[in-house]
């Protein structure tokens, strides 16, 4: 990973692409979200304004660190350099990846900031103890993260595939669910203390962002889910936007979404401050 050891302003949002798809359990392809979300941030068909009035074209708002590089002890890797981010008081936005990767960023984040809750949208809690024989599978980050204590609270949001197995493991971890069908409660995203967001592409219904590896079919629309980001109180210290698939996705529709949420949650960020 490159550093620029430019002056940075403390506390500015900082992009960070993971092109990992390693632990997915039904289609690859996330590894190569990064890039597609930046093209589509960048593309001249729109402008740099967020909805909330920032200007993210302004010099030095954001900054783009690039794509993390790793061989092997992938996890680690991630951990160590989103710990480094976080430890020059900046805040990491993870683009790109399967879910899988939020254990080692809550890792890194929650090492270093305490009474972090986890604000998470998805179709699926990713609960699983362990799924096709794997414990590091992206169906199963947010049971290690409450395993090892990485949290104070687990908020998931949009949520409608829930099992048996996995009501039993929200239950033991005492995560904190607002299902799909319980929507709207814009309320809930009033939050004390710091917040680690992190965003599957599935929460939204395919119809809206078909590139994503397991369609789950009545979810959010766009719209709603820039209603919620808005809503957001509480600091986001650091955040991810994981499950794009562009194998998946249709005349690159996903990619702008993905950049369209990107530019929003870039907005509540530089206008909490750093
Ligand atoms: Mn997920
Ligand atoms: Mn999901």
């Amino acid at each position: 990973m490159h550093h620029p050891k430019t002056q940075r302003k403390p506390g500015i949002p900082v992009l960070v692409g993971i092109p990992f798809d390693g632990n997915s359990s039904f289609l690859r392809g996330s590894a190569g979200a990064p890039g597609l979300i930046r093209s589509a941030f960048h593309s001249s068909s729109s402008n740099y304004w967020s909805e909330l009035g920032v200007d993210l074209g302004s010099e030095g708002v954001f900054e783009d660190v690039g794509d993390l590089h790793f061989r092997h002890n992938v996890f680690n890797a991630i951990e160590q350099s989103i710990g480094d981010l976080v430890d020059q008081r900046l805040r990491p936005i993870s683009l790109g990846g399967d879910h899988s990767i939020t254990l080692p960023l809550v890792r890194a984040v929650g090492k270093r900031i305490p009474n972090l809750t986890i604000l998470h949208f998805d179709a699926h809690p990713d609960l699983y103890d362990e799924l096709d024989g794997s414990r590091l599978s992206h169906a199963c980050p947010f049971a290690r993260i409450m395993e090892e204590n990485l949290v104070k609270r687990l908020v998931q949001v949009g949520i409608r595939t829930l099992n048996g197995h996995q009501r039993e493991q929200a239950a033991r971890f005492g995560v904190e669910i607002v299902e799909m069908r319980d929507l709207p409660a814009v309320n809930r995203m009033k939050i004390d203390g710091p917040i680690y967001l992190s965003f599957d592409m599935d929460v939204l219904d395919p119809a809206f962002a078909p590139g994503i590896s397991h369609r789950e079919p009545g979810g959010m629309s766009v719209r709603e889910v820039l209603t919620y980001l808005h809503a957001i109180q509480g600091k986001i210290v650091a955040a991810d936007i994981v499950e794009f698939n562009p194998v998946q996705d249709v005349s690159n529709l996903t990619a702008m979404v993905a950049a369209k949420i990107l530019k929003e949650l870039l907005g509540v960020m530089i206008k909490q401050g750093g």
